[in-house]
This record gives structure tokens, C-alpha cells and sequence, in this order.
């Protein structure tokens, strides 16, 4: 039996009621009512005390009645605070959660709904003229100034040379969050070394580096070539990771498979953290969100999803250029479990060239293998 479980089933409503926590507890309240039938009788019986035998009910009633007063008096205030917090706790939790869906409600009502996508290219210089008239301030930081924003948002971009997609990027989420009414920046994460991309390395880095500048709530992990279609699709995070990107053009639309993570997705600081961040170890193109996903579920955690079309986007088209297929995925899926504390933010040791633009901050990584050390999974 473990050290905290209290009673059994049929004397919880009577340890309730009289405010006891334990069966031994009990024994001082209940007392008075059964110690004279149970004891009393026995003693009279004996002649043990040449006392009438009411007085011994009596003493017996007052002594139990005594001990039950002082105990009473002894643990009522423990009692009563403990009570307290646990209204206190459950209120704050509620209200967060009404804080939550209550933003959602409000942006689902307020914003348009569809979002004219322009996939024409256009140049950083006009994007940057068009975004600091809506007030972005250096490294594309903004905050709404006339409410509380209910998430700060870090929107985390990996990054080598997609020059062409990011300014198309920032053209189409800029006004939309700001509509969403929350906090945000973006960091870009640049992969400097030639080695195989590593998307979830680069996530970490820009986790722990965008920790620095601000006590960001919520992290949005945001492919360049992905563009929302639907400006209700909010970029808050919740109580559930969010994935954001369920429906692509590039796949008609179709959820290709149901534990699909990839595109863009959220979590919340602590979230992220809980799940030791993004595998390392996964170079070159492909598994890293599925790995992601395997983490999220073994936290006990259930994605959630926009509903309907609001999470539909429009895929920059583009070849990979050079890129490899991470064959080595497969293996180090089956081996998620294993891996999940040994391999993430705990193992990750860089060196990062940090420089402040005016749309976005741009985080510079040299990654190499050794920057994650761990052993062969
Ligand atoms: N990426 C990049 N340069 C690369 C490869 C990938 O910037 O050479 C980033 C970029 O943000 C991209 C994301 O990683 O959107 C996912 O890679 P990719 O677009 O190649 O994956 P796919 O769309 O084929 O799933
Ligand atoms: C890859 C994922 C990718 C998905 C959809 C899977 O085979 O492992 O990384 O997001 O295909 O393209
Ligand atoms: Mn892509």
C-alpha cells in the first residue's frame, strides 16, 4: 500500500464530513461515538472502577470528546490552507484555459478567414518598407500596444539559402499576426556548415538562443516555403501541441498520414522543454518531425489541429537542390523512446554568430555532429 493512499472506499464521505485525513484520525472523531458501547461495558462488567457506571460513560465521553477538540484544533488551520490552495490552483488553471480558447474564439470571429497568397517574388528592401509602416520593430520584433497579447510568440525559421522564399514568408505573416493580435519575432537559424541540413538541430539552437533576448511562452517552428492560407489559423500555443500545417497544396490538401508533424508546428516553452526539444541527430532531409511527434506522445500529450480548411497552406515550389534523403531516419525512429532524453536540448553545445536585422534576428550555426554528442543509437 503506498504511503500517501488514505482510506478505503466506504469511509471517505464519514473523513470527509469530519474533516479527518487519515483512518487513524478518525478514530479521535468517531470516538465518542463508539467507545462507550465498545469499552464501557467490558469495564462495568469487571467492577474495574468502583464508580457508577454512568459516571465512567461519562468520563470516557468527555475524555474522547476532549482529545477529538484538541486534535481538531491542532490540524483545522493545515487543513483549511491546504483546501484553500487547491481552490486557489484549480481557479488559475481555469482561468488560463478560458484565457486560451477565449483568444481563439475572439480571432476566429474577428480575422477574414481566406488570405490572398502571393507567391510573386519580391525584394527584402520592399518587404522592409511595407512592414516597418506597421510598426516592426529591429529583429521583426512587435507587440500589439493597446491590449495584453495573450502569447509571446517566437516564430523560429531554419534556414540556408532560400533567399527568394523568406521575404514572401514575412510578407504574408506580419500583417496576419499582428490581426492575431500576439507578441512575436522571428529568429532565423542559419545552417553556415555544408554537411547535410539539420532542421531539428537548428530548432533547438533558435529555442535556446530566442530564450535570451525575452520569456517567450510560445515557439512556432516554421518552414520558409510554407504559407498559411487562412488568417484565423491563430499562431497561439495551448494545453495540446499544436499542428498548424495539415493541409498542403503540395499534398491536394490531404493529411498524408495521421501522425504527419511537419510544415509548421507549436509548442509552448514548457512543452518543449518537457520533450527535450528536437533529436540532433538527424541529418539531411526527413524523420526529425516524425521523431517529434513519437516525443509529444510519449509525454502524453495529443496533438491538436485547426479545424476545417483554417489550416490549409500554399507551398513555395522549389527542388531540392543537392539535398539528401536521410536514409538513417528509419532506424533512429524505431529507437525514438530510447533516445528521446539522451538526444535534444541536454546534449547540444554550439557557437552561434548572432546579428540583428531589421525583419528578423539571424542566428548563425556551424553545426557539426560533435556540437551533440551521443552514443550510437
Ligand atoms: N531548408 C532550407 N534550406 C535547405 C533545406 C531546408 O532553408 O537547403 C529549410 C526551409 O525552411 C525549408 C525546411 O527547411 O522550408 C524544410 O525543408 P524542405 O523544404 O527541403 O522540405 P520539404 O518541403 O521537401 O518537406
Ligand atoms: C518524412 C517526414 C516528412 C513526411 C512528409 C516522411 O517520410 O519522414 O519528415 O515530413 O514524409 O513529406
Ligand atoms: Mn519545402
Amino acid at each position: 500500500m503506498s504511503g500517501t493512499s488514505c482510506f478505503e472506499w466506504w469511509i471517505r464521505p464519514l473523513a470527509f464530513f469530519s474533516f479527518c485525513h487519515c483512518p487513524r484520525s478518525c478514530v479521535f472523531v468517531i470516538s465518542p461515538l463508539i467507545l462507550p458501547p465498545l469499552i464501557v461495558r467490558p469495564l462495568v462488567s469487571m467492577r474495574f472502577l468502583r464508580l457508577r457506571s454512568r459516571s465512567i460513560v461519562a468520563m470516557l465521553f468527555l475524555f474522547s470528546l476532549s482529545s477529538s477538540f484538541l486534535y481538531f484544533i491542532y490540524v483545522a488551520p493545515g487543513l483549511a490552507n491546504q483546501y484553500l490552495f487547491m481552490m486557489q490552483a484549480s481557479t488559475i488553471k481555469l482561468k488560463e484555459n478560458v484565457r486560451t480558447i477565449s483568444a481563439q474564439v475572439y480571432e476566429q470571429i474577428r480575422n477574414e478567414g481566406r488570405i490572398d497568397v502571393n507567391m510573386s517574388l519580391i525584394s527584402f528592401a520592399k518587404v522592409q518598407t511595407l512592414v516597418s509602416n506597421l510598426g516592426v520593430r529591429p529583429g521583426g520584433h512587435w507587440r500589439p500596444n493597446d491590449c495584453k497579447p495573450r502569447w509571446k510568440v517566437a516564430i523560429l525559421i531554419p534556414f540556408r539559402n532560400r533567399h527568394e522564399h523568406l521575404p514572401i514568408l514575412l510578407r504574408h505573416l506580419v500583417p496576419m499576426l499582428q490581426r492575431q493580435h500576439l507578441q512575436f519575432a522571428f529568429y532565423l537559424i542559419e545552417q553556415a556548415s555544408d554537411l547535410p541540413f539539420n532542421r531539428a538541430m537548428l530548432f533547438n539552437v533558435g529555442y535556446l538562443e530566442a530564450l535570451k533576448d525575452l520569456a517567450w511562452d510560445c515557439f512556432v517552428f516554421h518552414d520558409v516555403d510554407h504559407i498559411p492560407e487562412n488568417d484565423r489559423n491563430y499562431y497561439g500555443c495551448g494545453l495540446m501541441p499544436r499542428h498548424f500545417a495539415h493541409k498542403l497544396d503540395k499534398y491536394m490538401y490531404i493529411l498524408p498520414y495521421d501522425e504527419f508533424f511537419g510544415g509548421v508546428s507549436g509548442l509552448t516553452t514548457q512543452q518543449f522543454k518537457r520533450i527535450n526539444g528536437f533529436p540532433n541527430a538527424f541529418w539531411g532531409w526527413g524523420g526529425e518531425d516524425d521523431d517529434l511527434w513519437n516525443r509529444v506522445t510519449f509525454a502524453g500529450y495529443n496533438v491538436s489541429r485547426p479545424p476545417g480548411d483554417i489550416g490549409k497552406y500554399k507551398s513555395i515550389p522549389h527542388h531540392h537542390h543537392g539535398e539528401v534523403q536521410f536514409l538513417g531516419r528509419y532506424k533512429l525512429l524505431r529507437r525514438s523512446k530510447e533516445r528521446n532524453f539522451l538526444d535534444g536540448l541536454i546534449n547540444l553545445n554550439y557557437t552561434a554568430r548572432v546579428s540583428v536585422e531589421p525583419l528578423f534576428k539571424k542566428i548563425s550555426v556551424n553545426l557539426v555532429p560533435d556540437q551533440a554528442p551521443i552514443s550510437d543509437y
